[in-house]
């Protein structure tokens, strides 16, 4: 048997990445600096992405999905990444947050009813910060009130990825604050649904097509059969999810890294200074090697989670490091690519500024950076 390298994509995982490069090229690349300028999501690429079959991956296709793997979902979210992150984290929320966690803790009649939604045009959004819980997101504060057969959700998330495009929230709160974690329930909330609306877009740095706003809820009424697993077992809901949702933040973060060295590769060839392309100069030849050495480390430890957890093997650690190296490589590599670029790199006529801004992100959500070294030291000290 030919060993092939753990990078090595199988004939329907490069159809899928290929074919989702494709379309980020001709769809996607140019609106991204409008996108950028006006911090807006465009309706109609919205459309075509659930067209593209990227916004139901795992979803079996009885439901309207594309019957795929983790893997798979892995590889759209870094493909878009390559041309626009605030697109790949729009999907990497859609697939391994919302869409992952109803198939795991959903019954038969959540999943009838929230997949076919999700994969027949509604957008998903996960809903468990508040402003005085990020880390300690089990301090939350918003509170369920059991009433009759339904639960009366009060309280406010801020940060929510997607709230302005979504129709589904996966929504955590509390049937009672005195239990600490073991009160924490994950509901589905439909948008319209009354006492909920949508708060602050929040204005940022970088993905800033992608929307992050507050919600806020108001004696808001959830039938009880939208509780998602059982009640009181949120938590289990938020960390298992949150475990498989930051390989996607690694594979946005690579597909950032990637893109960041392949401008910086093609700008030092064709710029020349001194009579000569600048990537003739060996202190430029030395970066770029250490950078494409940064990204091919950070896609095996990518592809390597992505692989474990699709096999059912332990990831939880492996999932850590790759969010944990993944992020920091793209925001070096997009710095490397700004000095690169010289005067142009820190102008928004090139497209290495943008990469430098969108990669900062990868450090701060699903878990900082800080989490991810505690959850790789508590394994490591076991
Ligand atoms: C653009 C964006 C999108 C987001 N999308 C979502 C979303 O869709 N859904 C959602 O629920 N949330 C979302 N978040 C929230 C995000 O997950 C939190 O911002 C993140 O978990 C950090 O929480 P915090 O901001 O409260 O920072 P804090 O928890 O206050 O952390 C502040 C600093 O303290 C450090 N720190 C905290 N505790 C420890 C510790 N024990 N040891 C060492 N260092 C520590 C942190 O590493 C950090 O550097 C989003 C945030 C942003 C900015």
């Amino acid at each position: 048997m030919p060993t092939l390298p753990l990078t090595a994509l199988s004939e329907d995982e490069r159809l899928l990445f290929d074919s989702v490069l494709e379309f980020a090229g001709r769809e996607i690349a140019p609106c991204v600096r409008e996108m950028d300028e006006q911090a807006r999501f465009p309706k109609d690429l919205l459309a075509k992405l659930f067209e593209l079959g990227v916004m139901g991956i795992e979803v079996p296709e009885e439901l309207g999905g594309s019957g795929g793997s983790f893997v798979h979902a892995v590889l759209a979210v870094e493909a878009l990444a390559r041309i626009d992150a605030s697109v790949a984290v729009l999907v990497d929320v859609q697939n391994t947050l919302v869409i992952n966690a109803i198939t795991r803790w959903g019954g038969d009649d959540l999943k009838r009813r929230f997949l076919q939604k999700l994969t027949g045009g509604a957008v998903g959004a996960y809903a468990l910060s508040e402003a005085g819980s990020g880390s300690d997101a089990f301090a939350l504060q918003t509170r369920a009130t059991e009433a009759g057969d339904a639960f009366s959700l009060t309280g406010r998330k801020l940060w929510i990825t997607n709230a302005n495009e979504a129709d589904v929230f996966i929504v955590f709160a509390t049937v009672n604050p005195d239990a600490g974690y073991r009160g924490i329930t994950a509901f589905m909330v439909e948008r319209g649904s009354p006492g909920f609306s949508v708060g602050k877009k929040e204005d940022k740095l970088g993905i800033r097509a992608s929307s992050t706003c507050e919600l806020l809820f108001e004696e808001c009424s959830v039938p009880r059969a939208n509780v998602l697993g059982e009640v009181g077992k949120g938590y289990k809901v938020a960390i298992e999810t949150l475990n498989e949702g930051r390989i996607g933040i690694g594979a946005q973060m690579l597909g950032i890294a990637q893109a960041a060295l392949d401008h910086a590769v093609r700008y030092t060839k064709e710029r020349k200074q001194f009579g000569k392309a600048v990537a003739e100069f060996q202190g430029v030849q030395f970066e770029l090697a250490r950078a494409a050495t940064d990204v091919e480390a950070a896609r095996l430890l990518v592809y390597n989670a992505a692989r474990l957890r699709d096999a059912g093997r332990p990831f939880v650690t492996e999932a850590a490091m790759c969010k944990l190296h993944a992020s920091e490589v793209a925001e070096r590599v997009a710095s490397m690519a700004v000095n690169l670029f010289g005067g142009y790199g820190f102008v928004k006529d090139y497209p290495v500024e943008k990469l430098y801004r969108d990669a900062k992100i990868g450090q701060i959500y699903e878990g900082t950076t800080n989490l991810q070294l505690q959850t790789i030291a508590k394994a490591l000290l076991a």
